[in-house]
């Protein structure tokens, strides 16, 4: 039996006060084969929910000092949904209005709980580049120039952001480990969490302490091209369209010893056994950071010690990580095991040899070319390097069309995006998905379209 810890509970004067000071968790059954300590530190239970309650109170507070937020002022944010929340949580308490930004990624239940915090949300369509008018930043930007007495917090460019966990996360990581700590993992998004902490623990430890960046395998901090992923909230995207990429100010690569890219196959496989496994409900970057992890610690001794951060909670993606119907649209495995029929049971091999997708930047001539004898083909985001087609990244369909010029961009003659199933759904699911729909469907498989079917083989199939 593990006797309860008998510290007496804080009595705090705010919510703010709640903030930090989260527990690390030493992972026992996923660590097979693994013999350094690896400990997970649980940031779901900061009082807004994520890790991003740090950034959100450390940045609140400097814009107070510096007089850039004064009473009865605004908050506005562009946010994956955490740091919204977290400032929401802090700036209710203190009497300010908030309003946050969020792509159309983000999970239903993030949006749905800014709204509880009586946050104003404006929800913008993924897949713009930056400095596009409906980007998200633009969007925010344009609001805090537009309300008098709005802050736009700008968790990207604020040094208070990593500011944050040099004074809370890194302190906290060497306390609890006793100065043990070898190696520091974290996911990388605005870069605030590795990059703060990672300096206190480089600088406490005498630089010691490792750093390793977990990055989903496309993102271009670990250096992919930048096509898009399912994990949300960590990663850098690169639109093919962007003219300069810039990096968040609140990212220091230069303390960082190395980047793991980590697959959302392997991050959200993971998710599930951590949840099975170790009682741990975790958001997607937990299992994309636990995952890299993983990956360092096979390569340690038993006096190593490995700290890793999970920002948030699976409670705040039960509609994506852990839903069947998600994760069978898009080919992850499923959450519950099933004998019924899949759709991949229905893919022969000639389908994914003969399948092709449509670059955006061809002309109708080129297109018309790739066509061939198919009724359509998806079109996707074109960028330099080829690779696979990820399913998020289909804008549109192209099927034959003699009105329009042969050296148009097929940009400007899109249909509607093809009907995406997965490998893993229950052919039942898909068909009662697909309606009244006849015409090509594209195959995903963990994310990426790998073959393209006619909607009559997933409606004909015999169950
Ligand atoms: N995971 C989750 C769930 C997050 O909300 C964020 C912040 N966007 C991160 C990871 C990345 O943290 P940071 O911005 O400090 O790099």
């Amino acid at each position: 039996m593990t006797a309860l810890d008998s510290t007496p509970a804080a009595l705090l004067d705010s919510v703010a006060g709640a903030i930090g000071n989260t527990p690390l968790v030493r992972l026992r059954r996923v660590t097979e084969g693994v013999t350094a300590a690896v400990y997970v530190k649980l940031e779901y239970l900061n009082p807004g929910g994520s890790v991003k309650d740090r950034a959100a109170l450390w940045m609140l507070d400097a814009a107070e000092t510096a007089g850039d937020l004064r009473p009865g002022g605004t908050v506005v944010e562009a946010s994956s949904g955490n740091t919204g929340i977290g400032l929401a949580a802090v700036a209710v308490a203190r009497g300010y209005r908030t309003i946050v930004v969020v792509p159309d990624k983000s999970s239903a239940e993030k949006v749905a709980l800014l709204r509880a915090y009586g946050v104003q949300v404006h929800v913008t369509p993924g897949g713009r580049p930056v400095g596009h008018p409906e980007h998200l930043r633009s969007v925010a930007l344009g609001l805090a120039e537009s309300i008098p007495g709005a802050w736009f917090a700008g968790q990207y460019d604020n040094p208070a952001n990593p500011a944050a966990h040099y004074a809370t996360t890194g302190p906290e990581i060497w306390a609890a480990t006793g100065g043990r700590v070898t190696h520091y993992v974290a996911g990388v998004g605005t870069g605030g969490t590795i990059s703060g902490a990672g300096e206190y623990l480089k600088e406490v430890s005498d630089g010691r302490v490792r750093v390793i960046g977990a990055d989903p395998e496309t993102s271009v901090y670990g250096g992919g091209d930048g096509r898009a992923w399912y994990v949300e909230s960590v990663g850098h995207y690169l639109h093919p369209d962007t003219e300069e990429d810039l990096w968040p100010t609140s990212y220091h690569p230069e303390v960082v010893d190395g980047i793991e890219s980590i697959p959302d196959l392997e991050s959200i496989t993971l998710l599930h056994r951590l949840a099975r496994e170790e009682g741990l409900l975790l958001g997607g970057s937990s299992g994309t950071s636990v995952a890299a992890a993983l990956r360092v610690a096979r390569g340690l001794g038993p006096d190593d010690v490995v700290v890793v951060i999970a920002p948030d909670s699976g409670r705040s993606y039960l509609s994506k990580y852990y839903n069947d119907a998600w994760l069978g649209q898009w080919g992850f495995p499923l959450v519950t095991a099933t004998s019924a029929p899949v759709v991949g049971d229905l893919v022969a091999p000639g389908d994914g040899e003969s399948f092709a997708v449509i670059p955006s930047n061809a002309t109708v001539a080129e297109a018309t070319a790739l066509l061939g004898d198919r009724a359509a083909l998806p079109v996707q985001l074109a960028r330099a390097k080829s690779g696979a087609p990820v399913a998020a990244e289909l804008i549109g369909s192209f099927a034959s069309n003699s009105t329009a010029s042969t050296e148009d961009p097929v940009r400007d003659h899109l249909a509607p995006a093809l009907p995406v199933v997965g490998v893993t759904e229950p052919i039942d699911a898909a068909r009662e998905r697909l309606g009244e729909y006849r015409g090509p469907v594209a195959v995903v498989r963990a994310g990426v379209a790998v073959a393209l079917i006619d909607a009559d083989r997933v409606v004909a199939t015999a169950l």
